[in-house]
């Protein structure tokens, strides 16, 4: 669950010394932070709610249990806020447990080193939360997390200092009940901040530099397919570029350039959404067209997130349709969401697209999506967005883990 945007924020801290839980009491208690403390792994596994929190500081000595035995948990539950490392030993291991939970795909905030003052836990926090946070608190900011955004980077900064990377997620054939494709998804790793998502550098970013990203992106989908295909897996894999940069990149020559020769390549697909495809229906079809030549499809991205056109489906060039999280939410009791999925899966089966559903969380939107005959799915259920080469270590685990779903 990626942390929520209103002032409210959930925070755990899980350490066996109450003197330490007091201390988070103190300083981050009685505001719109909801704290709750856990001595234990089991008692954090007992208190954890059907909402995630937003950010759970950690220690990495516990009494039964460690912070390692924590991170496993964590990881089992696809939790996708931040992990704050907070211990009195040294920066050596607790670098290590940083790398451990980032093996797991999971946000590893840096250390902080015990014993710790009420300021440093509020930095953290304003650090983390800095978009909600700015409004309320800009004037006691420091000048460098000002910027337009949250985390006091640009994305044209974030180009500069080569602190882009990209992760994937794995998409699932839902009912052959294998991997078959990732999305690649940009994060910013920073040596301070730890990994910072795109929501937080992509809203307010310069065409020049979301230029530079779309292309990038394609050269990740492209350059990094081989090594999957090596370990055995010949993902088609999916990268997000907008309308503009279809028509402006030189798509088709990067992907001269850059396409693999293996004969198992299976093409790449370009995720747009639908408010920029149907400014200008035409030239969308044109390009898609032109695209065909080179194996590259067209996804239409976030269908059901705002005013989606059903009818439009007919008219656009679409190989594939990713249905919002919006949409798939409680598809599986909510019967609202349920025959909205039904009826964008039919028409889009209808005109030949194949149905992606994104952002499944829960077993029971898995199930009703399989018996709605929905194609592919995505969501933390499956895996979250992580490293290639730890996609690349968990892809026969994750096969196993639904084949009997
Ligand atoms: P998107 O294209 O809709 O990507 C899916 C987003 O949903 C990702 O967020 C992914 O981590 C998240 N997600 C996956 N499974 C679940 C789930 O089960 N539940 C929930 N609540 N969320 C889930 P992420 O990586 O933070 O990316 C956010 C958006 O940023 C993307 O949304 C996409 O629009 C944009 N983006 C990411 N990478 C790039 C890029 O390289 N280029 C461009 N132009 N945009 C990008
Ligand atoms: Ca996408
Ligand atoms: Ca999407």
């Amino acid at each position: 669950m990626r942390p929520r945007t209103t002032a409210s924020r959930k925070c755990f801290i899980v350490d066996d010394e109450p003197v330490v839980r007091k201390a988070f009491y103190a300083a981050l208690g009685g505001g719109d932070i909801e704290l709750a403390g856990f001595a234990s792994l089991q008692e954090l596994q007992d208190g954890w709610g059907p909402e995630h929190p937003d950010i759970i500081f950690l220690d990495i000595a516990l009494e039964h249990s460690d912070a390692i035995d924590v991170i496993r948990a964590l990881a089992a539950r696809n939790y996708r806020g931040a992990v704050q490392i907070m211990s009195g030993r040294d920066r050596e291991l607790q670098d290590r447990v940083r790398h451990v939970g980032e093996q797991h795909g999971l946000i590893m905030l840096p250390a902080l080193q015990k014993p710790f003052r009420a300021a440093q836990l509020e930095a953290v926090m304003r650090n983390h939360f800095a978009p909600a946070l700015s409004r309320d608190r800009d004037d006691d900011l420091p000048a460098e997390t000002t910027s337009e955004s949250g985390f006091g980077f640009s994305l044209a900064e974030i180009l500069r200092n080569g602190w882009l990377q990209f992760y994937f997620q794995p998409k699932m054939d839902l009912q052959k009940k294998c991997i078959i494709g990732a999305e690649v998804l940009a994060r910013c790793r920073h040596a301070e901040c730890g990994i910072i998502l795109p929501g937080s550098f992509l809203p307010g970013a310069d065409e020049a530099s979301l230029q530079e990203l779309s292309k990038l992106a394609l050269t990740a989908g492209l350059a990094n397919w081989q090594a999957f295909a090596d370990a055995g897996f010949p993902l088609k894999l999916a990268v997000n570029v907008t309308v503009n940069d279809l028509m402006e990149l030189p798509i088709h020559s990067l992907v001269r350039k850059l396409r693999p020769a293996d004969p198992r390549w299976p093409g790449l697909i370009l995720e747009v959404t639908e408010d920029q495809a149907v400014r200008d229906i035409a030239r969308t079809q044109e390009i898609a067209t032109q695209l065909r030549i080179y194996d590259i499809t067209l996804a239409l991205d976030d269908f059901g997130s705002g005013y989606s056109h059903l009818a439009r489906l007919k008219e656009l060039p679409f190989a594939e349709v990713k249905l919002d999280r919006a949409l798939v939410a409680n598809c599986g009791e909510d019967v609202d969401n349920a025959s909205l999925c039904k009826t964008a899966i039919d028409l889009a089966h209808h005109f030949g697209a194949t149905v992606v559903a994104e952002g499944i969380e829960k077993r029971s939107e898995l199930q009703a999506l399989i018996a709605m005959g929905c194609d592919v799915g995505q969501g933390f259920l499956i895996a979250p967005a992580m490293p290639q080469d730890r996609l690349i270590a968990v892809l026969g685990e994750l096969a196993q883990k639904f084949a009997v779903a």
